[in-house]
């Protein structure tokens, strides 16, 4: 058998990065707004409002600043409900509540995907914004979404974090909704350590955000965007600093050309390994929806008729063989789990929700990772599978 991978070890960043990288460290120059032009983050947002196809980029210090400034930007009333999936990260709520909105959950079901049932009834009068958190890259059904949204004149943000490089109907996830957020944190596709961007053909939304992300005075006018949106904002909204530094934007820079194939390997490896372990009657890994075309760099599957008992022999056995699987429901105040989000009032039961993510597994799948190293991984879960159906409840 071959040795199992680091699944947390990163992809080195391309060593052509340190030319660029001691030339802003002989410059001194790390802050955005110094240069009169062509500074490191305006290109970066230059070249990926290009490369997705947007209008205009906003590059910020998380994706969570992103969906904040993406709220504010929206200009909501105090309180105002945004309704986003049951089944994201923490801090897409928390992102929500910073901006002074409160979150509505909607049900997420078996493929991790919104329940469009639930997220229909749940889109009433009362909702102001939906945030549509594209989790561990699975994307939900966008065209019905935006259908159901555009009928009643809500905008939709795209959390789309975990999301680069996927393709939806041939459109670039983040850009059907209003406004695309993405992350640049180290488990990301394009890994800065830390970082984020917002994407959106909206004018005066850019340019409201940029002035509150931190383009005091003038420093709008660093930014190509239409001038006349910039000047009636001037001095009218809060800066809430939330710039992205040169040093980051040179190490994002300098991955761009690896997303392609990233995204390749990604998806290869993926369904390498889907097509492996949905070999078992007891896993099942659920296909993407037909207008998809998934950038993975990670697998989640859900176990099929096991207990509680066995679903965390499973789990115990797979990580002391090597293979870290989270249940994402089952391990302790897991930051995915609705019911860890005790930060919102009056959080609601989801009870489809719940019941996904008591057997769905997470393992991580760095995209360089090789088909004996799949194998490898494919033969620790098969193992600890084996091993966890012969437990019983008395067993525990
Ligand atoms: C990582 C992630 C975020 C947060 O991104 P940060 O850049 O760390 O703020 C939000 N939503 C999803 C789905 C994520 O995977």
């Amino acid at each position: 058998m071959s040795t199992l991978p680091d699944v947390h070890a990163a992809e080195p960043i391309p060593p052509h990065v340190m030319e660029d990288i001691q030339n802003l460290m002989q410059s001194g120059d790390l802050f955005r707004y110094t240069a009169p032009s062509d500074a490191p983050v305006a290109l970066l947002e230059a070249e990926f409002a290009n490369m997705l196809g947007s209008k205009y980029a906003l590059a910020v210090s998380s994706c969570s600043a992103a969906l904040f400034l993406s709220l504010k930007a929206l200009d909501l009333p105090r309180d105002a409900r945004v309704l986003i999936p049951g089944f994201t990260f923490a801090a897409v709520p928390s992102a929500v509540i910073h901006a002074d909105c409160y979150p509505v959950l909607c049900e997420v079901s078996d493929n991790y995907r919104v329940d469009l049932t639930d997220f229909e009834a749940k889109l009433d009068e009362t909702i102001s914004a939906v945030i549509i958190s594209h989790m561990r890259g699975h994307t939900s059904d966008m065209d019905a979404i935006m259908s159901l949204c555009n009928a009643r004149g809500i905008p939709v943000i795209e959390d789309a974090a975990h999301s680069l490089g996927t393709i939806w109907n041939g459109q670039n996830i983040g850009t059907i909704g209003k406004i695309g957020c993405f992350s640049f944190q180290s488990y990301k596709m394009i890994n800065a350590g830390e970082g984020g961007i917002l994407v959106t053909d909206d004018a005066d939304l850019v340019a409201r955000a940029i002035i509150m992300s931190g383009a005091y005075e003038h420093n709008w006018k660093k930014h190509p965007v239409l001038q006349d949106a910039f000047a009636k904002w001037q001095n009218m909204l809060p800066l809430y600093n939330l710039r992205l530094s040169n040093l980051s934007a040179v190490v994002i820079r300098a991955q761009l050309p690896e997303l392609a194939r990233r995204c390749s390997d990604g998806l290869r490896n993926h369904d390498y390994l889907a097509q492996i372990l949905n070999t078992s009657p007891y896993v099942d890994v659920p296909d993407p929806l037909p207008a998809e075309t998934r950038a993975p760099d990670s697998i989640q599957f859900n176990l099929v008729g096991m207990d509680p008992h066995q679903i965390s022999a499973f789990s115990k056995t797979a990580a002391d063989a090597g293979v870290k699987v989270q249940v994402f429901g089952a391990s302790a105040d897991n930051a995915r789990a609705f019911w860890n989000w005790k930060f919102i009032p009056n959080l609601p039961e989801l009870p489809q929700t719940r019941k996904m993510l008591m057997s769905a597994c997470d393992v991580r799948l760095p995209v360089r990772l090789t088909t004996p190293e799949l194998d490898a991984i494919a033969d620790v879960i098969f193992t600890a599978l084996k091993a966890s159906l012969t437990q019983t409840i008395a067993a525990e």
